[in-house]
């Protein structure tokens, strides 16, 4: 296709129209110019893809795809080349079903373990995240398939997700939330890049000139094109300008006359258009070509299982009570049968087959006691003890149930069901070779952790979880995979613990997120960041720095053959003032017989010892180079002496929680960092409500709009046998989407339902003006 040549030949309103979907999954087709659509499909960690009733919340079917582990479990794999492979993997499933781009990976980082999304993403760290994020858009890319990296940007929490506002410094936002981007956009050169649906710095993803196009495009060299969240598109008309290209969900034509009669006016230059348009045509061409061969289930099948492998973490193992033999042992609990495998959302997958962990271990007595909501009477109690005691080595099958965790909302704490906590209390007092094997997508309390000899924590490990769960247990292989997450001992342990959850989220503790922060206020965890123990042992030896490069001896010392997860992290010689302890900067993993060993070698690039600081500065000064296990295990440290510029902390900060991390900081001392005074969240009034609101932010001011949230509960609720179940994660998140989505997205992504001139009718009368709002609403 000439581009240029199709360009001319399409009217105004046919380049806008273009630049939104078809549907929920398709671009449009323009036949008579010779353009054809092309599909996407979500998503991270399988392909949801739908032929009938499409959805963005995975309720309604998809054809059957090979789940893998979720991010938080191929995260602890740290293998950039499994991950390479599993994008790689997806995309020959995308190609075979005819889809051209994958929704994903997802790179945002984990800010706070209540995230309800946390499942979904990779790390607390950025480096990690954009190095493993950037291996899983390699693979992707190298079928022609093209992978759409999201959510850009600092989209770290489900609430009040579609009009919520993080606010940030620079300093913040270059080093933690879009370094991740930036690796990935530079390394890997993905085609395309979900817009976030918050703001940030109070302008929607959608229409943010300086994230989109001043740092995507022009400081970090992206081609591809820009996608909307389904349902972020904010402001049409700012989003041309800002370079935002392709709607989505199309099937309306949210602001399309508006942005017509804007170029008439001169007010919207045409070339905006003319540029998302082409950028579109340009990606449309490229996946129209691309034609897919039959799939190897059973491979990605074992590929599932693989990954599920190697990103289980082992978190204790006293008196080396794993791994146990088969005769050994007895499962207890209902997820032993009824394995937690993925996250509820749109990342949900129909999978091709499941292997839970009782599947897998057909010899082992299983008793799945509980219930799916983590439930369990005092009979099943009886029962668990009495199973425990049958056998040496009891193993509880326990963590987050499926409606503690999902896309749309956050989790509400960190604990585990009462009646999980309960069964590991019974089988722990009944046997003392107690494991319990942990599922779930994040973060848990775990007081009981003394009570257990070891545990094992799969994550959400994918259709093929249950084998990978078996071959460890067993020893079939050591399990080598590492924390991606720092976890804390209790909820309160957590820094932004106070920020987290609001509308308006002050992204206070800068760039303390994670070990970033533990480290530096020396708070003890429950296990660190890059924490995970093997079979085996490992000793490192004979550092040797050379410059910038990094040699040092590793040697399995232990009986297994085992991988080890090696770690570099820089550390500032003077780390007094605003600035991490030390920040990792390489990994590798290594796998090793036992008794054998090896050099490793790895090497520091200028990023290693850089700040953001009206740009990136090489901060000159003496550093330590440590060679690590964990982030609280470095097993190995030398000096390095580095050239660059002069960096000391901003003045401003000196005395403030920025120096000390003691207590927590105050708005005050959060504005010193920003460098200038922040909006506080106010709450709309009748009269000011916009586009923006919704129905929830309106309903106690407006009886119009209480109306209204009566009707779509109800609606909903239909759609759900009646049913007001709010332990069902889909209600739930249905139900939070549509009465908590902003008048703009239900317009926009709501297939036709609302129009745009019913919307702002009902807005009017929202704000009073109730004969404006009827005029609206009985416009065509
Ligand atoms: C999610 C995206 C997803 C899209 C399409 C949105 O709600 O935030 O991650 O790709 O739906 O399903």
């Amino acid at each position: 296709m000439d581009i240029k040549d199709t360009l001319s030949k399409l009217s105004l309103e046919e380049k806008i129209a273009l630049t939104s979907g078809a549907d929920y999954w398709n671009t449009k087709e323009m036949g008579d110019y010779g353009i054809p659509s092309i599909k996407m499909s979500d998503g991270p960690h399988g392909l949801r893809c739908q032929t009938k009733d499409a959805d963005i919340f995975g309720i309604n079917e998809s054809l059957p795809s090979t789940c893998f582990p979720t991010a938080v479990t191929a995260g602890a794999t740290w293998d950039k080349e499994l991950y390479r492979k599993e994008g790689e993997a997806i995309a020959k499933e995308a190609k075979e079903k005819g889809v051209s781009i994958i929704l994903g990976p997802g790179c945002n980082i984990k800010r706070n373990p209540l995230g309800g999304r946390s499942f979904e993403y990779i790390s607390e760290d950025p480096y990690l995240s954009g190095k493993m994020a950037a291996a899983f858009i390699g693979g992707v890319e190298s079928t022609g398939v093209s992978a759409c990296l999201k959510h850009f940007a600092v989209n770290n929490q489900e609430y009040k997700r579609l009009n919520g506002d993080s606010q940030l410094d620079e300093r913040t936002l270059r080093e933690i939330y879009l370094t991740p981007f930036e690796i990935a956009v530079k390394e890997a050169k993905p085609g395309t890049v979900m817009c976030a649906y918050n703001k940030i710095n109070g302008i929607h993803a959608s229409d943010h000139k300086k994230l989109l196009s001043d740092i995507l495009r022009d400081e970090w060299g992206f081609d591809g094109t820009v996608i909307t969240d389904w349902g972020a598109m904010n402001d049409r008309i700012e989003a041309f300008r800002a370079g935002c290209d392709l709607n989505m969900p199309g099937g309306t034509a949210y602001m399309e006359k508006a942005t017509a009669d804007a170029v008439r006016r001169g007010e919207l230059d045409e070339k905006y258009i003319d540029e998302s348009a082409s950028r579109i045509l340009r990606l449309v061409e490229r996946c129209d070509k691309l034609f897919g061969e039959p799939v190897d289930f059973d491979a990605h099948h074992a590929l599932a299982e693989k990954i599920a492998e190697e990103g289980a973490v082992l978190l204790k193992n006293e008196d080396k009570i794993l791994p146990a033999v088969e005769q050994d042992i007895v499962l207890i609990g209902y997820m032993a049968k009824d394995m937690r495998f993925q996250g509820g959302g749109s990342s949900h997958i129909n999978p091709t087959k499941i292997v839970s962990i009782s599947d897998a271990m057909p010899g082992v007595p299983c008793y799945p006691v509980g219930n799916y909501l983590g439930e369990v009477s005092d009979d099943e109690l009886d029962e668990a003890r009495k199973a425990a005691s049958s056998r040496r080595v009891a193993v509880v099958v326990a963590g987050l149930p499926e409606n503690y965790e999902c896309e749309a909302f956050d989790r509400e704490h960190l604990r585990m069901p009462d009646g999980h906590l309960k069964l590991i209390d019974a089988v722990s007092e009944a046997n003392p070779n107690c494991v319990v094997l942990l599922l779930g997508g994040g973060v848990m309390e775990i007081p009981w952790i003394d009570k257990v000899r070891a545990v094992l924590y799969m994550g959400l490990s994918g259709q093929a979880g249950g084998s990978a769960a078996a071959g460890l247990l067993l020893g079939k292989i050591s399990p080598s995979g590492k924390l991606t997450e720092s976890w804390p001992i209790s909820y309160g342990d957590v820094i932004s613990n106070d920020t987290f959850g609001k509308k308006n989220v002050e992204y206070r503790e800068g760039v303390y997120v994670g070990y970033r922060y533990y480290d530096k206020a020396n708070i003890s965890v429950r296990f660190p960041f890059g924490f995970g123990l093997s079979y085996s042992e490992f000793e490192y030896s004979d550092l040797d720095i050379n410059g910038r490069n990094v040699n040092f001896k590793l040697s399995n010392s232990g009986n297994y053959r085992a991988t080890e997860v090696v770690q570099l992290y820089v550390r500032p010689k003077n780390a007094d003032g605003y600035r991490p302890l030390r920040e990792l900067r390489g990994f590798e993993r290594i796998e090793l017989d036992a008794g054998e060993s090896v050099t490793v070698e790895m090497k520091l690039d200028d990023r290693a010892f850089s700040v953001w600081s009206d740009g990136w500065k090489i901060s000159r000064g003496a550093y330590t180079v440590e060679v690590a296990s964990s982030s609280r295990d470095i097993r190995l440290s030398g000096d390095i002496e580095v050239e660059g510029d002069e960096f000391t902390t901003q003045e401003p900060l000196a005395s403030t929680w920025y120096a000390t991390l003691s207590g927590k900081p105050t708005r005050e001392e959060w504005e010193k960092l920003v460098g200038s005074p922040v909006p506080e969240e106010k709450a709309p009034q009748k009269g000011e409500f916009t586009m923006d609101n919704t129905c929830l932010e309106m309903k106690d001011k407006s009886l119009i709009m209480k109306i209204q949230y009566k009707i779509t509960e109800r609606i909903i609720a239909k759609s759900f046998g009646g049913k007001r179940d709010l332990t069902n994660p889909a209600y739930r998140m249905m139900l939070t989407s549509a009465v908590d989505g902003p008048m703009r997205t239900i317009v926009q992504s709501g297939g036709g339902m609302v129009s745009e001139s019913v919307a702002k009718g009902l807005l009017d009368m929202a704000n009073g003006r109730y004969l404006r709002g009827i005029i609206s609403m009985l416009k065509k």
